[in-house]
């Protein structure tokens, strides 16, 4: 079994142990130490680093065994490895990072289960090799999420379709809320920290850049120059504070780099101060005015929350409004309109919307007759009348108690205005405009049976 040495700049980190492929010897075996530096190797006499996943930044992060647990548990183990000569106090601001990190995690990752679990946080301190300057390590044990992160997969796979990023939307937004309810700004959004397990579950990674804004004045944090080039907006670029609306520009600069496999640098036209990446894909225009409202330089004009963009998401019929250039107004979401439901119909409401019908149109009909003395116009005309009574009553336009009142003002028209009875009397209008609201009830009938076997039959 290999067992990776963690002290940083160990020339010859990977070490072979033949005795611990046996599981029994791997349970009990005393101290391992590293064949080249001499390095204890086995982390809190419990953790076995196995791989090397990643280094830079402020650390390394290695795939480690936990061998008190039942199944060996795989687990990550980060430590603490500041590059570069860091000053006496930018080395101990980086310090209070990583340990903020622990704290964050320890915080909200057993709370959220797509934010990793903190299994361990200790510090390992071993005499050097000038003794008065004892050399510590800091680690930090976290749940390992077994898959490949978002960076890995574009390469892979190619360029995301706007399906899959509205997947990783509908799932990672719900994180930020989470997190942003708790005052805590990740500040590092970027592919590479979107991690999607085998199961397809995505999970949000490194809070190594996280601070708490709880303990700020204003409500939110002073940038510390911790973040990624291309997906840090203006006020985290320029130290300023940073916001909830920090984390939702590069999570909108992530998604475009997703989506066009570009670069996020070239995405951005330095000269126009602008995001120009509609020219490159086509999305939904919704998709495409909510990620432009997520990359406006001004972090007051962004969205506020994740939960606001999920809103304008996933929301039926409420447009995003992407708001103008300064003056800066609050940001304000147009009120939600129901969508508008139209209930079925009941029977008897059809039964009496279609009495309604051949009643209304047997009146119109003879009326017209009277004026155009036509019988093929009279029907053409009458028809198209019918036919826009029956599309009022589907709309609800006409409904409920007008089936009564028309039909009463109609006949009162008729009944005053001899000319448009069409030769007829009274009593023959009435015969005849109550028969054919039989005949239109009968005919309503008949289909909706046919309609009922029908669907009973397919
Ligand atoms: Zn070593």
């Amino acid at each position: 079994m290999e067992v990776y040495c963690t002290r940083p700049h160990c020339s010859r980190p990977k070490n072979h142990f033949a005795d611990l492929d046996d599981i029994t010897n791997l349970k009990t075996t005393q101290q391992k130490y590293c064949t080249s530096c001499g390095m204890p190797l086995i982390l809190r006499d419990r953790y076995l680093p196995i791989k090397l996943l990643g280094q830079g930044g402020f650390g390394a992060a290695f795939l480690a065994i936990d061998r008190d647990t039942p199944k060996m548990r795989q687990c990550v183990v980060k430590q603490f490895q500041p590059s570069g000569n860091l000053t006496e106090e930018a080395l101990e601001k980086a310090r209070t990072l990583f340990t903020q990190e622990a704290e964050t995690l320890e915080e909200i990752g057993n709370e959220h289960k797509q934010i990793p679990n903190l299994f361990a946080f200790f510090t390992i301190t071993l005499p050097s090799l000038q003794p008065s300057q004892p050399n510590q390590f800091f680690y930090l044990v976290q749940e390992y999420i077994d898959g490949q992160n978002l960076e890995e997969e574009l390469i892979q796979n190619g360029n995301f379709s706007e399906v899959q990023v509205l997947e990783i939307l509908r799932e990672i937004l719900p994180v930020l809320t989470f997190i942003h309810d708790r005052g805590i700004i990740h500040r590092d959004i970027k592919p590479s920290n979107i991690m999607r397990r085998r199961d397809g579950k995505l999970f949000l990674l490194d809070f190594g850049a996280v601070k708490q804004i709880a303990n700020s004045p204003s409500g939110s944090a002073a940038s510390t120059g911790i973040y990624s080039m291309g997906f840090a907006p203006p006020e985290q670029m320029s130290g300023s504070q940073v916001f909830p609306s920090t984390d939702l520009y590069a999570f909108a600069v992530t998604l475009l780099t997703l989506m066009t496999g570009q670069e996020a640098n070239q995405l951005f036209d330095a000269y126009t101060n602008q995001w120009k990446w509609r020219s490159q894909i086509t999305v939904s225009p919704r998709l495409a005015d909510i990620l432009d409202k997520m990359l406006l330089a001004a972090a007051s004009q962004r969205f506020q929350s994740a939960q606001e963009v999920l809103e304008a998401l996933f929301a039926p019929s409420v447009p995003p409004t992407v708001l103008p250039q300064p003056p800066l107004p609050p940001i304000q979401q147009p009120p939600q309109r129901p969508i508008p439901v139209q209930p079925a119909f009941a029977t008897w409401e059809l039964l009496a919307g279609a009495a309604f019908s051949g009643f209304e149109g047997a009146l119109i009909a003879i009326a017209l007759f009277s004026l155009v003395k036509n019988p093929i116009i009279t029907l053409a005309i009458a028809f198209v009348i019918l036919g826009s009574l029956i599309f009022s009553q589907t709309q609800r336009w006409i409904e409920k108690f007008d089936l009564l009142i028309i039909p009463t003002i109609s006949l009162a028209i008729i009944f005053f205005i001899p000319y448009l009875r069409g030769g007829l009397a009274i009593q023959q209008i009435l015969i005849f405009t109550v028969a054919a609201a039989l005949i239109t009830i009968a005919i309503t009938t008949l289909f909706k049976l046919i309609y009922k076997l029908l669907s009973s039959i397919l």
